[in-house]
């Protein structure tokens, strides 16, 4: 009886101090699964440091606000403009943005071979963009004009056609969007510390070798939801 007073009171004490919820998800594969496209290093840094540090930033700028930390991401994301300070305004651009841009990138990767694009799924990138080889240019070149650091990312827009776009640093389209039915379906990072490790200064070779991991089952559910 005790021992569950005891638990209730933790319980009711994170309620109440509204403890920092935003955790970074578990990753469905191992740092090494993604070899040899991306590298276990990398991923380990990524995920335990860069990755991590945009949630412990997140969660830090959100202490004193405990009712905005019962919201979920994709809200503060599209309400950045009506939040009380400019600090956290800031905050929840960059550590927000950083937080639930990893959280996508990490469920739109799979180990190479287990997660093939569907008929049906290449049926839709063709009546979008021609070929499944004029999608991927077009998604590399918007990679590769990306000046500095961002993200590129495939959006199904409000008519439900599929669009590339990309964007600075860790922004992320439901920042431009706001309330509209946009989805992003699949992301690729093209910060140095996604891929330099490995492939220097070759952004190129890292967008390519990127085809070989993606979840494209994962983008095909996103693209249905
Ligand atoms: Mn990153």
């Amino acid at each position: 009886m005790k021992k569950h007073l005891i638990s209730l009171f933790f319980a009711l004490s994170a309620f109440t101090m509204g403890f920092a919820q935003f955790e970074l998800p578990k990753l469905d594969y191992d740092y090494k699964a993604l070899e040899p496209y991306i590298d276990s290093a990398t991923m380990y840094i990524h995920y335990n440091n860069h990755h991590a540090a945009y949630a412990r930033n997140l969660n830090a700028s959100l202490e004193k606000y405990p009712k905005l930390q019962k919201k979920d991401i994709q809200y503060l994301l599209k309400n950045i403009s009506s939040m009380p300070s400019e600090e956290l305004q800031i905050s929840i651009r960059n550590n927000g943005g950083g937080y639930y841009n990893h959280n996508l990138f990490w469920s739109m990767l799979a180990p190479a071979g287990t997660a093939r694009i569907s008929e049906k799924f290449m049926g839709v990138i063709e009546a979008n963009f021609g070929s499944f080889h004029e999608f991927k240019s077009a998604f590399e070149k918007e990679a590769l004009s990306r000046f500095g650091s961002g993200w590129v990312w495939l959006i199904k827009d409000k008519q439900g056609n599929l669009r590339i776009m990309s964007t600075p640093n860790q922004d992320n389209p439901l920042m431009f969007f706001g309330d509209s039915n946009i989805k992003v379906i699949l992301g690729l990072d093209i910060w140095e510390h996604a891929y330099y490790l490995k492939y220097q200064s070759k952004r190129s070779d890292y967008v390519k070798a990127f085809w070989n991991v993606v979840n494209w089952e994962e983008v095909e559910n996103l693209y249905k939801k």
